[in-house]
Parts: C-alpha cells; structure tokens; sequence
C-alpha cells in the first residue's frame, strides 16, 4: 500500500471510530425533542450557500426556486448532472432534522466543481435533484412539524369547513408531520370525506411544502418518464444499539413502509418494486462501507452502525413521501442518522454528515455505472437490526 494511501487509512480510522465504539451503556445519550439549533445551517445560510455554490459551480448546478411553504419561505431544489437517471433527494422534512442539510450542501459543492474523472463519470449517468430543506418553517422553529394551523389549511381549501383535521396534524404545534401528507394518486385534491383519515392510508397534499415536492415530482416525471430513485434524510434517536454488540446505530436504511408483501392491498399499483428500493438501500451501505473502511471496512467500528431501520413486516405508511413515490415506481431508500442529540458536538455531527454523503453518493454512483441494478437485493437483510426483528 503506498504510503500516501496508508496515513489516509489511519486518518479516516481515527477520523471515523465513534467514542462510545464497544461501550455497553448508554452514557452519552440524550434523546431530545428539539436538540440546540447552533452549529447547523439555518434557512438563511442555506439561501446564501446554494447561491455560492450555482454562482460557482464549474458543472453547471442549477438552483430553482420549487415553491413557498406556508410561512412564505422561498424552497429550493439544486440541480446538477445530465444523464438520464434522475436522483431527486430531500432533507429535514422534519424540521429539526438537520444532518442531511449539511451533507448535501457540502456534496453539492464537490460535485459541482470537481473535474476528477468520478465525478466527470456520475454526472453524466445521473441528473441530481437535491432539495436540502424541505421544512424550513418546522426548520426555524426547531421541531419537527411544519407552521400551518388548521384554520389557515381551511381558508386554502374551502371544501374541508367543518372536517376534523388530518390524523397527522398536531394541535399542539399547529402544524403537520409533512412526512405523512402525500398519497400516491398524484392528482390527489383533499376532500372532507376523507379525513381524518389513518396511518394506513395515503395523506391529502394539504401543505404547500408537499405540493411543492409533489409537483416537482410530476415535472421530473415528465421531463424523463420516471424518477427513478428517490432518497429522504432524517434523523433517528441517538440511544439504539446494534443488537448483540454495543455499538451504536450510525445510521439506518429502509425500504418503503407498505404492509406485508404478500398483501394484495396495493395490488392496483403494479409499479411498486420493493425489491428495487432495497438494491437501492444496500447501494447506500456498499457507499458508506467504501468510505467507512477504506478497504478494510470489516475492521471499522464506525461501520458496525450501519443498519436496517425499524420494518417490522405489517409497517404500512403509504402516507410517507417516499411510500408514494415508491407505488409509482421509483426505487426509495430512507436514510436515518444517529441524532436528536446536542452532546455530540462539532466533530461527532462532521463524522455523522460525512457518513450520510457517502450513503448519497454511493446510490448515486451506482445508478450512474448501472451496477446497483445487478445487485441482490435480499443483501439488504444482511445488515444488522437493534433488537426490533424478532
Ligand atoms: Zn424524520
């Protein structure tokens, strides 16, 4: 191994090893709501940085105004390569989870202007289309749902005077869990006889923000015939363990929540290839691995926290964005990072972006060269649960 090669190896190894690698308690670990706001990219900064880096760029990224939320905030989606496999990607759906912000930006300001031949190669596979904050409302506020009182989600929809409000709205906070407002008939218009609906059934586009992201959806669609993946950034608790060996949940991937497989239930949606979203999730892991280990990936205890989120096989939540995009074809992988937590500080959230980035950009590299589709699927079984699958 050339030396140069071998120093990075003992960088990335200590860069990479997690703290708590092998503890069994749970010491450095608090589970928070709305975790402190300093250190990640506010909606501000987000607006100054994707202008920097469109103004910038050397391959040509494209930053587009896609909508408003309901607050009025302006929501953008950056657009970068020109192959014909469409990659479109959001962050903080819920607002206060912001890894995934971070890791998109810094990804986009490297692929926007590397001319290394990788890069040269991904962007003429694929066409990115990264919306790095989805939420920005929920995002100010710091928590997870959006700013939309039920009498303002009247006065936009006339029809729904007098209906209960939405299952997944929060009276509390006045606002919606986002990330149950979609529904795979994506001419959907809401109707007061639906609501309030369930977790088991498709949501009604009643905020601006999932509109905006389902229209978005539709001219991606247009413009390519499909959007062939479709990847979302959240945050899970920063307390799971890996079962069996102590080491913490880094991150955990899924495939769309949509009830047992052998259910009939979505019969009438015979795009829907589980199988495909799972590729896509374990092409996910194979990037995280080749960052992780750089070639000794097995030794890494960072990579020991890659896992299968929470799927137990009746999990159904066609109400999820990447569950509706899923019935209509497209390969959706869930991304959850280890956060919710203010004790990690600077480094520990650097390790946690980088991590998530080369999740991205290893789906990403794949769908370019065409081998995620020669990979087997069932791999994604192989990565390790924290204790749910009994
Ligand atoms: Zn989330």
């Amino acid at each position: 191994m050339p030396r140069k090669l071998l120093l990075l190896t003992f960088v990335l190894f200590a860069a990479l090893a997690p703290a708590a690698h092998g503890q069994s308690s749970n010491a450095n670990c608090r589970d928070l709501d709305g975790p402190g706001f300093t250190g990640w990219t506010s909606y501000g900064q987000l607006v100054a940085a994707l202008d920097r880096i469109e103004r910038t760029s050397q391959n040509g990224v494209d930053v587009e105004v896609i909508g408003k939320t309901n607050r009025g905030r302006e929501l953008y989606a950056a657009r970068v390569g020109t192959g014909d496999r469409v990659l479109l990607v959001t962050s903080a759906i819920h607002g206060n989870e912001k890894t995934g912000t971070e890791a998109l930006l810094h990804w986009l300001k490297h692929i926007g202007s590397s001319q290394n031949a990788e890069t040269k190669a991904l962007l003429e596979g694929i066409t990115l289309v990264a919306v790095p904050m989805i939420n920005p409302d929920g995002g100010e506020l710091n928590r997870r749902q959006n700013d939309h009182p039920w009498p303002e989600v009247v006065e936009m929809f006339p029809q729904l005077a007098g209906a209960e409000p939405a299952w997944y709205y929060s009276r509390s906070a006045g606002g919606f869990d986002l990330n149950r407002d979609f529904n795979p008939d994506l001419a959907y218009e809401p109707r007061a006889q639906d609501l309030p609906g369930a977790d088991a059934l498709p949501g009604f586009y009643l905020n601006p923000e999932s509109r905006a992201l389902r229209a978005l959806y539709l001219d991606l669609r247009a413009e390519f015939g499909t959007v062939d993946a479709y990847v979302d950034l959240h945050h899970m608790g920063p307390c799971e363990q890996i079962e069996g060996d102590g080491d913490f949940v880094t991150v955990a991937l899924d495939y769309p929540p949509l009830g047992p497989e052998d259910s009939d239930k979505y019969a009438a949606w015979p795009l829907l290839d589980q199988d495909k979203s799972r590729r896509y999730a374990y092409a996910a892991y194979l990037g995280m691995r080749d960052h992780a280990g750089n070639g000794n990936a097995d030794q890494s205890p960072f990579l020991g926290g890659i896992a299968r989120y929470f799927h137990p096989e009746t999990r159904d939540l066609p109400g999820q964005a990447r569950s509706s995009f899923a019935l209509n074809g497209t390969g959706t992988v869930l991304f959850e990072v280890r956060g919710q937590s203010d004790d990690f500080g600077q480094k520990k959230n650097g390790q946690l972006t980088a991590i998530v980035q080369a999740g991205v950009a290893g789906l990403a590299e794949r769908l370019a060269d065409g081998s995620v589709d020669l990979l087997d699927g069932d791999r994604f079984f192989d990565l390790p649960d924290y204790g749910w699958d009994e």
